[in-house]
């Protein structure tokens, strides 16, 4: 209604109607559960991309926006910590034919996620790198409206990974692997066909189905939560789910899972003019599903998803990598 109010009434943005635009998580929910989606409904996520990039362009972002957008200008973070902070700070760049892209919000905040990845690169013996001081993606920069910023911090991401000569890039955060798979082509940075880039969890599931890569048994009920930018906007649902059964013949889907996923909040920023810090009230409902079926874990694919969910029930909550890394025989 408010998208109709500005395009098609001609009703000037202002604050209450802008906050709204950037309220929205750009989950997709509503275009999954859209019952006229089949026959074109309305694609929610690009309607908002393509409304913030006017309010941008109209010099009306929020504050709060304005404020995550410079720090990801400056510090290649959006929470304004020093590169000081980042995993990839002190690493040592190497010529390998993998290259293991973290992602901001593993590089400054869930580096147990990059630790429990690398162990397991260490442990099957793989050659690989990181890229030292990993500049931001360019893909919150776009979410939040900022085309012009959006690419040059992809360029700069762009030409880290051509020059670091690798074959294959393994992603660990969903941002990155979308950007990377579907808008990195559209704004000119192409991957050639022999760079190959995989999610981690499709990386893992690859091992496993060629035998390279043993798990050790547990009887537990485990479950996934599916992620929105891996799985609703990429279809990587079968990999996390190989993983996983391949530990346990005890998996159960959450009652509402694949498309039908609740949202994580993978790409919820600011709410109400504020940075967003309602997480665990989208994790509660994932908790909630999951006490349904007796899970005693749930696998999240995202740093986001992990932290909203949190370990606020009882439930174990790991990421696919911290699962495999205790599991791999
Ligand atoms: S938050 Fe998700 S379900 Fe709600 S409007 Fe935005 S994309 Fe659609």
């Amino acid at each position: 209604m408010i998208l109709q109010s500005v395009y098609i009434a001609e009703k000037e943005y202002n604050q209450s109607t802008i906050e709204a635009i950037y309220n929205c998580f750009v989950c997709g929910s509503c275009t999954s559960w859209c019952a006229g989606a089949e026959i074109g409904g309305y694609d929610i996520p690009e309607l908002i991309k393509s409304a913030r990039k006017d309010i941008v362009k109209k010099g009306m972002a929020l504050e709060v926006v304005e404020n995550i957008k410079n720090s990801l200008l400056e510090n290649n973070n959006a929470y304004n910590l020093p590169a000081s902070a980042s995993f990839s700070y002190s690493i040592e760049e190497k010529n390998a034919d993998v290259l293991y892209l973290l992602g901001e919000e593993i590089n400054y905040k869930n580096q147990e996620i990059a630790k429990a990845v690398i162990a397991i690169f260490n442990k099957i013996k793989l050659s690989f790198t990181l890229l030292k001081d990993e500049p931001t993606s360019g893909k919150i920069l776009d979410l939040l409206g900022y085309e012009n910023e959006s690419l040059l911090k992809a360029e700069l991401l762009y030409k880290k990974i051509i020059v670091s000569g690798c074959k294959t890039i393994i992603v660990s955060n969903p941002l990155e692997f979308d950007v990377l798979k579907n808008y990195y082509p559209k704004w000119g940075f192409v991957f050639t066909d022999d760079i190959k880039i995989l999610h981690f969890s499709e990386f893992i599931a690859e091992n496993i189905q060629s035998g390279k890569i043993r798990l050790s048994q547990t009887d537990e009920i485990i479950t996934l939560t599916d992620s929105e930018f891996l799985g609703r906007f990429n279809n990587v649902f079968e990999a996390p789910r190989i993983i996983i059964q391949a530990a346990t013949k005890n998996f159960k889907d959450l009652r509402w899972s694949h498309k039908k996923m609740l949202s994580t909040g993978e790409a919820a920023f600011t709410f109400n003019d504020k940075i967003f810090t309602q997480g665990s009230n989208l994790g509660e409902k994932i908790i909630v599903l999951a006490n349904d079926i007796h899970a005693k874990r749930i696998i999240t694919l995202s740093a986001t998803a992990k932290n909203n969910i949190g370990n606020q029930s009882g439930i174990k909550v790991m990421d696919i990598a911290e699962f495999v890394a205790e599991l791999i025989l």
